[in-house]
């Protein structure tokens, strides 16, 4: 083999969910939000058009991180911006976790860290979830280059309490505790209070779950001043113009509306408090979840039969070919048209099943 090849740096990818489209699909298989984005966005596109994409973007984000730090009440120098989270934990990771020493995280979790790891040439050493799928805050004393998990996890939708994240952070003085929170402003607590108290806690957001944003990119992380420079200084050596015009405009007009926020949240929760009672009454078992999604399991259906049944008629839902997870399928909560439709089937498919 020439040298070249060999030499190549081989790495096994993340594989994101499936993007079919098809004009009759129910896809609930990549945790978007059925909702629009806040109606400024729309008028944000508009004025960022062609004329302006003659022109570099701001390679400093100022506008986009000073309504970040206006909306969430700290200082624009503590602020961080991305191209998706997925772009601003890469950058994490990259920046902060250089020790020798394994970083930690949860054997069941975002799919992206151990990638991460590889591709960097991380040590990592996973720790289990208990029996009911919830972290376990003892896991996280031990000696370690850093930790990560998201609040709620990922794709368990569990919450863990903030006293237990606090516990965390106070047994790990000498470590970067990173909070990766997707979901949180789907019902659950931030850890963006905790600052106050560590400085050694990043707490990770993004536009794309609750903000209906996936599609421009956008994600943030905010901590200590001195972290945030750390990552500009890593983000610069490596691409300065990291996010695009029509990003930056569309996430300013976003992060602006917080009353469009809240409201298309409060129906996302709605819906998923009623579609928890169904699946329960269908005899599906979840741990409870503060997300935008309910990672299912039923005793008497396999997962991955019904995810390809589901899959024939067009509902798209997310499984996992992981170890303890093969049972359970991952199901983003929609409108509640979508998961009537859903439950129309599930309650045909298992009715079929029973005979
Ligand atoms: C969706 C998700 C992300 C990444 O989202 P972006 O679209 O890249 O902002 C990060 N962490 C978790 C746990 C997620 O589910």
């Amino acid at each position: 083999m020439k040298r070249y090849m060999q030499n190549i740096h081989r790495v096994v990818s993340y594989v994101p969910g499936d993007q079919p489209n098809f004009p009759d699909m129910v896809k609930l298989n990549t945790n978007e939000n059925p909702y629009s984005p806040a109606p400024g966005v729309q008028e944000a596109l508009r004025q960022s058009e062609v004329e302006q994409i003659r022109l570099y973007p701001d390679p400093t984000a100022h506008e986009l991180n000073a309504a970040i730090a206006k909306a969430y009440h700290v200082d624009e120098s503590q602020v961080f911006t991305g191209v998706g989270s997925d772009d601003v934990l890469a950058m994490i990771f990259q920046t902060f976790f250089r020790a020798d020493l394994p970083i930690l995280f949860p054997d069941i979790t975002y799919a992206f860290y151990p990638v991460w790891c590889d591709l960097f040439r991380i040590p990592y050493a996973v720790q289990p979830l208990n029996d009911q799928l919830e972290i376990v805050p003892e896991d996280y004393t031990r000696e370690n280059g850093g930790i990560i998990f998201p609040n709620p996890n990922a794709p368990t939708g569990a919450e863990l309490p903030q006293s237990a994240i606090a516990y965390i952070l106070e047994q790990n003085p000498e470590s970067l505790v990173v909070v990766d929170e997707a979901y949180v402003d789907f019902g659950a607590q931030s850890a963006l209070p905790l600052l106050e108290r560590y400085e050694n806690l990043l707490v990770v957001q993004t536009f794309s779950k609750s903000r209906s944003l996936a599609g421009e990119r956008i994600g943030f992380a905010i901590g200590a001043p001195e972290l945030i420079r750390a990552l500009h200084d890593v983000k610069f050596s490596f691409n300065s113009y990291t996010m695009n015009c029509s990003a930056l405009a569309a996430g300013t007009a976003s992060v602006r509306d917080w009353a469009y926020l809240e409201k298309t949240t409060e129906k996302i929760i709605t819906t998923r408090e009623r579609c928890k009672q169904v699946f329960s009454k269908l005899g599906f078992r979840f741990p409870d979840s503060k997300s935008n999604f309910l990672f299912v399991t039923h005793p008497e259906v396999d997962a991955h039969a019904l995810f390809e049944a589901l899959r024939e008629v067009h509902i798209f839902v997310r499984w996992f070919n992981a170890p303890r997870v093969r049972d359970y399928l991952r199901i983003t909560i929609g409108t509640d048209a979508q998961m009537d439709q859903l439950f129309d089937f599930l309650r045909d498919y298992l009715g079929k099943k029973r005979g």
